[in-house]
């Protein structure tokens, strides 16, 4: 028995990825996707419970389905993800029209638990860690597919050990657990030879990775990572990848050999997304980061050494729990001193089960608020002096689709920056693409074809290239 799938997905690329294989396990089982809520006879609410809208959202959505569930009785509505994995039975409690509640570590056991709900089984919640033999769905890419996107995501690991104050991720996805990287490997072959240019690898502490069919290393210093002979594998047995991101490494992690693979591997794209959170060491003591101001601008500084051009962007928090003026121009004079080209920055709420529940929730919100705003307003400003200095240059861009605007397409450089050209009746998605950068907007630029990339393109018509665009989230993973 099977019927057609609708999964909604919320929150961060780890979701989205999730999203991805809970598609794959369902359609490998019969099932179609649906195009509205109607017609489905599952919906998967894949939920976050990171920052505090996603959850809000989960809520007000799954209210929006109860008219659904009331006319089609037969209709199973799921919750997945974080908030399923952190509220278990307590969620079936709370929504009597929710059928199944799973975790993020129980995707692979969703076809079998839906066919249970359509013969009749009572509601259920089933989020087991898989701790003793950790599953990583691998995906399942089709050579010349429409599906396949221009740049993949592929999951090194799942869960984290660090146990930051204000994160709820531990406590969602579990302790580490890493996956074998002759798997990794071989996933990215795949994503290349089914026409993917770009992989970004994927875990809530990238660059913690260990290689489990390896001996254990002889301890758990960050040293010991097995990181950078990761990405040299992959640029070794690869060698038909364009580019290579990661998201998101933790600054305790970011070694001197971290630093070394950059400078060796070409294929290691130009800019790193490096979360510092604060630049007050009191804050960044309360948040438990395990690294001092002094230390992360070491690490970013020896990244940015090791490869001529590499830019930094961040994650900051602003109104944690006893922070005072004092800390947060700190942290603006670390986004100065950095001088990150982009930025994503949250207020501190308190998120259930995490250790800063114990520490008073004591910056007012419209203090929050306006710190969030001044935080913006540097980060912007440096966003558009940094665009603006690549105006007369030229660039490498891999185009990744349709832009909103006719007859436009739109693609990223090595360094990340999102760039607009015209590319007229040219089909250009998947290309590298040489460009003349003309305008800088406010956060992206507007390029032209160069003569020689218009003759090149001219001469060598490129074999049929994939079309679905990256999915970017405007949330990256936590680290
Ligand atoms: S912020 Fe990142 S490193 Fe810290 S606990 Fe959350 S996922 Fe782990």
């Amino acid at each position: 028995m099977s019927g057609r799938y609708l999964v909604h997905t919320f929150g961060c690329q780890m979701n989205a990825h999730d999203s991805d294989r809970m598609e794959e396990v369902l359609r490998g089982h019969g099932w179609r996707a649906a195009e509205t809520p109607a017609e489905a006879d599952l919906i998967v609410l894949n939920t976050c419970s990171v920052r505090e809208k996603a959850e809000q959202k989960l809520r007000s959505e799954v209210g929006k389905l109860a008219p659904l569930k009331r006319e089609n009785p037969g209709l199973v509505l799921a919750v997945a993800g974080c908030v399923a994995q952190q509220e278990g039975e307590k969620l079936l409690e709370r929504v009597r029209h929710l059928d199944l509640v799973i975790g993020p570590d129980n995707i692979a056991d969703l076809p079998a638990l839906v066919l249970d709900q359509m013969a009749g089984a009572p509601p259920r919640a089933h989020t087991v860690f898989d701790l003793d033999a950790p599953r990583f769905l691998a995906a399942a890419p089709a050579r010349g597919s429409t599906s396949t996107p221009v740049s993949a995501f592929v999951t090194t690991m799942k869960g984290c050990d660090e146990r930051c104050s204000f994160c709820i991720v531990p406590y969602t996805r579990g302790p580490e657990r890493y996956r074998p990287a002759t798997e990794i490997v071989d996933e990215i072959a795949r994503w290349v030879e089914a026409g993917s240019r770009e992989v970004t690898l994927l875990g809530q502490t990238v660059d913690s990775y260990r290689d489990p069919s390896l001996p254990p290393p002889a301890s758990s210093d960050p040293d010991e990572s097995q990181f950078p002979a990761l990405l040299r594998a992959i640029a070794e047995r690869v060698p038909g990848l364009g580019r290579l991101r990661y998201t998101s490494p933790h600054p305790r992690h970011a070694t001197a050999a971290l630093a070394e693979a950059h400078a060796e591997l070409d294929v290691l794209a130009r800019h790193v997304h490096m979360p510092a959170q604060s630049g007050s060491d009191r804050i960044l003591k309360r948040m438990i980061r395990r690294y001092t101001r002094v230390e992360y601008v070491e690490r970013v500084r020896r990244l940015a050494a090791a490869r001529p051009g590499i830019t930094l962007s961040t994650d900051i928090i602003v109104g944690f729990p006893g922070e005072t003026d004092a800390d947060f121009e700190a942290t603006l004079d670390l986004v100065r001193e950095v001088g990150f080209v982009s930025l994503f920055g949250f207020k501190y709420s308190p998120r259930p089960y995490t250790p800063a529940l114990k520490l008073e929730d004591d910056v007012p919100e419209a203090v929050k608020s306006e710190r969030l705003a001044r935080l913006f307003e540097v980060a912007e400003a440096q966003t558009r002096a940094h665009l603006d200095r690549l105006v007369g240059t030229t660039q490498r861009v891999l185009v990744e689709g349709a832009s909103k605007t006719a007859g436009r397409v739109s693609g990223r450089t090595e360094q990340n920056e999102i760039v607009h050209l015209d590319a007229g009746d040219l089909d250009l998605t998947g290309a590298v693409v040489e460009v003349a950068i003309v305008r800088a907007y406010k956060h992206s630029l507007f390029a032209e074809m160069t003569p020689a990339a218009r003759d090149a393109l001219a001469a060598a018509p490129r074999p049929s290239a994939p079309r679905a665009p990256r999915r970017r989230r405007a949330l990256t993973l936590l680290s």
